[in-house]
């Protein structure tokens, strides 16, 4: 495989973006080696500058649900933009889009969209501790929400993929006020708000964990938070930024029947371009400025060609059946997958959620935080190289959820369990 082009990029990069990158985890530093920069995507597939063409897993981290560059999206952001860029005034697509999510997602009464997932969590939890006047929160350990700084504490994702569980520059004042809980366990989450319970003010949860690689929650888990956080007048927010219509087109709440207090979105709502939302009860929602004091603002938010992009992508996740099919070609990569691992004698086991996938080179089952660190990262490393190496690039982490998309055909998958055949036997 070639990567001149790609090794001069990063060389290049290296001297003038801390890591070479804009965002850490594309810096491939613990699958080791030297990231491939791309020149273009179509569908399931990502083209480097060097004339690569790999399967792609990690569909942009979640945008791509309908495959890259996808006609209809691209040609409702070409008519979007031939109107100008960004208004700075509120825009009909902004209503759209918020019409669109209020329908999808029966928890959010309102919404407010922002530019980025980081952002969304952010504000929802602004708005949980100005609603409640309470200064506490709690959230999951392996969870990722962003980067804000009340979420670096036992984050996953990147946090995590480089061991940075509690990053310099987050003040321990504020650090102090998040309370970290062990995802799917039922007495620790009761015993914590039996002793705080009147002091916190959200309970922040990625319903299914996508950022420590991708793990589901147990029966009833959920609607036990959902009860503690009732029952102690904190306010339950759902992070589904990665699971938003995803899991389901309601999302996960939709999947397990829960309605959170707030939610958060990303990815796919902005259909590739930056944006994120949050949203919530009328009562809470209509806190937020300018309709209450709860303050938050954004120049470039609502941006009419973001919206559209999002917009089209909404559109085309609606489609008849599309959920379940998405869901059919998961179930066709993993179980593939395990088989080959079988025939190879590697120990590999596979959570799944419809459209999104979690690898891990250990026996099953996996259902906590503890079972997920318990995967051979270094096995999954060189699994990763193999697989690149034969054309298909899964996320470049053994923490993170693989995501699969509409583009993802019967040939995809074929050719991906075919590399997959190679790349066990190779370990
Ligand atoms: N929440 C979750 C669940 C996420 O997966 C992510 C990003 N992967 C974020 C929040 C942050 O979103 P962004 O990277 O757009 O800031």
């Amino acid at each position: 495989m070639n990567n001149a082009r790609s090794h001069e990029l990063f060389t290049r990069a290296s001297q003038l973006l801390p890591g070479g990158v804009n965002s850490p985890v594309r810096a491939f530093k613990s699958v080791g080696g030297e990231p491939f920069f791309a020149q273009r995507a179509e569908g399931a597939y990502l083209i480097d500058v060097d004339g690569n063409r790999y399967v792609d897993y990690v569909g942009s981290w979640g945008p791509m649900i309908a495959g890259h560059a996808h006609p209809q999206v691209l040609a409702a952001v070409e008519r979007a933009m031939r109107d100008g860029l960004s208004f700075g005034v509120p825009n009909a697509l902004e209503v759209a889009m918020a019409e669109e999510i209020v329908k999808i997602v029966p928890s959010c009464a309102m919404v407010r969209m922002v530019n980025s997932g980081t952002e969304a969590t952010l504000s929802a939890i602004r708005v949980a501790r100005g609603a409640t006047g309470r200064n506490r929160i709690v959230k999951f350990e392996g969870c990722y929400h962003g980067h804000g700084d009340s979420f670096l504490v036992k984050a996953g994702s990147g946090v995590m993929t480089l061991g940075l569980p509690n990053s310099p520059g987050v003040p321990s004042a504020l650090a102090d006020l998040t309370l970290t809980l062990a995802y799917n366990d039922f007495d620790a989450a009761t015993k914590l708000f039996d002793e705080v319970g009147g002091e916190i003010a959200g309970l922040i949860i990625e319903p299914i964990v996508g950022n420590a690689n991708c793990i589901l929650p147990r029966d009833g888990y959920l609607q036990h938070l959902r009860a503690l956080c009732t029952q102690h007048g904190a306010l339950l927010i759902f992070d589904e930024v990665m699971t938003g219509f995803r899991v389901a087109l309601g999302g996960a709440q939709a999947l397990y029947g829960i309605e959170p207090d707030l939610s958060t979105f990303g990815k796919i709502i902005g259909g590739g371009m930056p944006v994120g939302a949050y949203g919530g009860r009328r009562e809470l929602m209509s806190q937020v400025a300018p309709a209450g004091p709860i303050y938050q603002a954004g120049t470039l938010s609502g941006n009419p060609v973001a919206m559209a992009a999002g917009l089209a992508t909404l559109e085309l996740i609606q489609a008849p059946g599309f959920h379940a099919e998405l869901e059919r070609r998961t179930h066709t990569l993993c179980d593939g997958l395990e088989a080959a691992a079988r025939e190879a004698g590697v120990a590999f086991h596979t959570t799944r959620a419809p459209g999104m996938f979690g690898l891990y080179f250990r026996e099953g089952p996996v259902e906590t935080f503890d079972d997920a660190k318990a995967s051979d990262a270094a096995k999954f490393n060189r699994f990763f190289h193999a697989m690149l190496e034969r054309g298909v690039y899964l996320a470049p982490s053994a923490f993170e959820a693989g995501f699969v998309s509409s583009a993802h055909g019967e040939a995809e998958i074929a050719q991906t369990l075919e590399a997959a055949r190679a790349a066990f036997a190779a370990l």
